[in-house]
């Protein structure tokens, strides 16, 4: 909360480069799968993907933590990584971050059982329940009825083991004809699901933005959010996913680190366009301190972006909207009595 007190006074001050709410950590890039709308990873690109070491994930990890107080693990497919369970551990027990999540797309997820231990967050990546429709996108048959069982396996452990799970569902043209279905399904077994629309280009996928299925889904989530309906994600940005108008980007909240270390700044999006407006300005494992390789990366790229709209991106779009916009989030936090600080992933 104070990081987002001291980032509205930026705000006020006009002030670009906001501080981090959260730094996603890339353990690994390879993957298992090769879900078509993969844009970054994905099994077709092991060729040149990477995965830490341990150490240097460590010192990676301890200097994040000296700017940042929450984690978002993720890869490529982090259960790829030997050594994750071991990070996860020191993550929490060494390094005492606020809140760990961990993206997944749970396809390993039976061998390392031992990690819903040690997560806040636990985030699979299941798009519908339709095999023929995730066939189409992500997973094979066997692999898909597999996951299913496996989350309605985990979903009940969750006061136990001390966890929230949630899922998080790419909205496809194929995917979204059963997304009813997913929401029903995320109800029943006291699941969080949240929506993430495919993007090509960095932009919603051409043929959901004009269409009016589309429309009449994000339409529905909203009313079926406000009835109850366990849907992670503020109304802020679902109503953007609906109109789809330019919204304030603050990219900086949500830095992204490679699994060697290399800070990508302001955003991916820049950091791919290459050239001066981004990219990787400084490794982590050859800095003291998360100020030092802030001020590096900010002499090297300058501050972040005023009024960028180039994407839409939900891992980008939904803190920056609730950063701009601290009456709607307050108002729905009071209403609802749900901790949007823990916003949707994606
Ligand atoms: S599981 Fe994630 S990283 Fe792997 S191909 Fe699918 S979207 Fe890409
Ligand atoms: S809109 Fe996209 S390109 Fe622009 S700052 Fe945000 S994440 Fe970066």
């Amino acid at each position: 909360m104070s990081t987002y007190l001291r980032n509205l006074l930026h705000i006020k001050k006009n002030q670009r480069t906001l501080d981090p709410r959260l730094a996603i950590y890339y353990i690994t890039t390879h993957c298992n799968l090769n879900c078509t709308y993969c844009e970054d990873f994905g099994a077709q690109r092991n060729a040149d993907a990477t995965t830490s070491m341990l150490d240097d994930a460590k010192k990676i990890l301890k200097i994040i933590r000296d700017g940042v107080d929450n984690l978002w693990i993720t890869g490529g497919e982090p259960l790829l990584a030997p050594h994750l369970l071991d990070l996860l551990d020191y993550a929490r027990d060494d390094l005492l971050f606020r809140e760990i999540s961990l993206i997944t797309n749970g396809t390993l997820l039976s061998q390392n059982l031992d990690l819903l231990a040690l997560v806040d967050r636990l985030i699979i990546s299941l798009d519908s329940l339709d095999s023929s429709a995730l066939e189409s996108v992500s997973l094979k048959n066997e692999q898909s009825q597999n996951l299913i069982k496996q989350i309605e396996e985990i979903a009940p452990l969750q006061k136990e083991k001390n966890f929230k799970l949630i899922l998080n569902a790419v909205i496809t043209p194929e995917t979204l004809p059963n997304m009813d279905s997913l929401i029903n399904f995320c109800a029943k077994n006291k699941i969080w699901l949240s929506f993430s629309p495919q993007a090509v280009n960095n932009w919603i996928h051409f043929d959901l933005a004009t269409s009016a299925e589309y429309r009449a889904f994000i339409k529905n989530l909203l009313e079926r959010k406000k009835r109850g309906a366990p849907i992670l994600g503020s109304n802020i940005y679902l109503k953007t996913l609906l109109d789809q108008k330019p919204y304030e980007c603050y990219p900086t909240i949500i830095p992204r680190i490679m699994p060697d270390g290399w800070l990508i700044y302001p955003c991916l999006p820049m950091e791919k366009e290459g050239g001066e407006v981004g990219g990787r300005p400084v490794n982590l494992l050859n800095v003291q301190s998360w100020a030092e390789a802030w001020q590096i990366a900010k002499e090297r790229y300058g501050e972040a972006p005023s009024s960028c709209t180039s994407c839409f991106q939900q891992c980008y779009a939904e803190p920056s909207l609730m950063q701009a916009h601290p009456l709607a989030w307050i108002s729905e936090y009071i209403r609802t009595g749900i901790d949007l600080g823990t916003y949707a992933p994606g």
